[in-house]
């Protein structure tokens, strides 16, 4: 629906390639900006079944549009992880990872933050699968932790490194995606702010980069490994251009099988590598490009590590304390500081060769910390899939008290039970709640609590019949 009066600017430059680029197609193309973007989540398949009566993205079986923006603050499971509001066209990396995807797979996200394909590829991969993800700048990279922490998963670990950080890592991935920074022009109609960062000089200045992190990250893909770049940008240079440059100097190949694609997405041609264009005429979603390639090259593989362990292992005294508080008794536990981590027992060597060569700043699940021989249990095993979730007591809280505990305010407990309490709002885990018998000790991380005003909303709530708030009428989503 295109918004009444609404205008774009676009900058002139950008006009004229864009005409030229699409032809005739030019008008509806500009129509389009004009219009609303689609509003679409991605389902945490780990935490929430499939929403009912939302359509969903083709692309993506965890994939929905909404018919409108909620305000997803004010829904309890957006801060459980229990979905990623992401946009339609760049889910369409299932379509490109899928075929790939086996037991035991080492897959980095170079580009990760803040997080929307590295939790699409955590719900791709199975546990044996090892998913690093990357982001250079520490700021963002903490935004990545969190949401990579929120989404549950135990295999995970989020480095910050520079791309040439990774070439003493050789040989060591079998998929790497590149969802590389850009001139970002796929997003004009979201965000205006990118209409005001563009300039030629600036869509030279990315290509540029671009060629740099992929000519960095490419002795760190094995030999026969995939290779996926993807951008938010139209210009061809960014695009089909780099993926040319791929081929003439890195020997980059196709990757095998060709994919058949839905109506509405472009196949393009980068010297016989084929390339996937998405644009907001043609599909319901932003502009979005996309590829895979493979590696033909012989590349030697980083050797397994052999050196003294930077992980000490738990004890048989804290194995025991955790033992009950886990869904699977054999993770590998080691200590960290205070506090005790799980992490898939398959892939504790790949975890030394990050530690030796990476800088992490988050890897699996934390347990908990010790504190005088008892285990305090961490928010990230509230929310993790490898919780014994039968071990806890769990208090289930309504909407206005799900919201008030985000908000670490008062509420008032169902239960009587003293001690640690599993909070749930419609059975997904919020976070701790310790109860002392007159009041309650909400636990819930301060950095990730609700700042903005509830109390108009939880009256709104209270009014509203179909429990569906803040979701509109007939998303039925839960
Ligand atoms: N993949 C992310 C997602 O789906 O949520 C979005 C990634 S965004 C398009 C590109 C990321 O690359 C940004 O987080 C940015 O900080 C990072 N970046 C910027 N300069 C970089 C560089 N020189 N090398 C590697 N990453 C860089």
């Amino acid at each position: 629906m295109v918004k009444k009066g609404k205008m774009i600017q676009l900058p002139e430059a950008f006009e004229n390639r864009m005409k030229i680029q699409l032809g005739q197609d030019y008008p509806n193309f500009f129509q389009a900006l004009l219009e609303d973007p689609p509003q679409s989540i991605r389902i945490n398949p780990n935490k929430t079944n499939p929403p009912s009566l939302l359509p969903s993205v083709r692309s993506c079986h965890t994939g929905y549009y909404l018919p409108e923006r909620p305000m997803y603050t004010l829904d309890p499971c957006f801060h459980a992880g229990a979905y990623y509001v992401q946009e339609a066209s760049s889910m369409f990396l299932e379509q490109l990872v899928s075929p790939h995807v086996r037991k035991g797979l080492k897959v980095l996200d170079l580009c990760a933050a803040p997080g929307g394909k590295s939790t699409h590829l955590s719900s791709l991969l199975s546990e044996d699968c090892l998913l690093v993800s990357n982001e250079v700048i520490r700021s963002r990279a903490t935004i990545l932790s969190e949401n990579l922490r929120k989404w549950g998963n135990v295999n995970t670990v989020v480095t910050c490194n520079d791309p040439r950080d990774f070439t003493r890592m050789s040989g060591f991935f079998d998929i790497i995606l590149v969802d590389a920074p850009c001139s970002g022009e796929g997003l004009f109609r979201r965000d205006p702010e990118a209409i005001q960062e563009w300039s030629e000089a600036n869509t030279a200045l990315c290509t540029q980069r671009q060629r740099r992190i992929l000519a960095d990250i490419w002795p760190a893909l094995a030999e026969g490994g995939i290779l996926i770049y993807s951008t938010c940008t139209y210009n061809p240079e960014e695009n089909e251009g780099n993926i040319a440059w791929l081929k003439e100097n890195m020997d980059a190949v196709p990757a095998v099988p060709l994919l058949t694609v839905e109506k509405g997405i472009e196949v393009t041609d980068a010297l016989g590598i084929p390339c996937y264009r998405f644009y907001p005429h043609k599909v319901k979603g932003e502009g979005f490009f996309a590829t895979a390639v493979a590696k033909q090259s012989s590349t030697d593989r980083l050797a397994s590590f052999k050196g003294k362990s930077f992980f000490q292992p738990a004890g048989k005294q804290q194995r025991a304390l955790v033992k009950d508080l886990l869904i699977d008794p054999g993770y590998f536990i080691f200590q960290f500081e205070e506090e005790l981590i799980a992490w898939p027992q398959m892939l504790q060597n790949d975890l030394e060769s990050i530690k030796a060569n990476l800088r992490i700043i988050q890897a699996g699940v934390k347990i908990g910390s010790l504190v005088h021989q008892q285990i305090l249990p961490a928010h990230e095993l509230a929310v993790s899939s490898v919780i014994n979730r039968a071990y806890f007591p769990e208090e289930k809280i309504s909407l206005p008290d799900a919201l008030r505990y985000l908000k670490k305010e008062d509420f008032q407990p169902v239960s009587n039970q003293k001690g640690w309490h599993l909070v749930t709002y419609k059975g997904i885990p919020l976070g701790w709640m310790k109860h002392l018998g007159n009041r309650i000790n909400g636990q819930y991380p301060k950095e990730w609590r609700i700042r903005m005003s509830i109390d108009a909303y939880i009256g709104e709530r209270l009014r509203q019949e179909n429990g569906k708030f803040p979701f509109p009428a007939g998303a039925d989503f839960y």
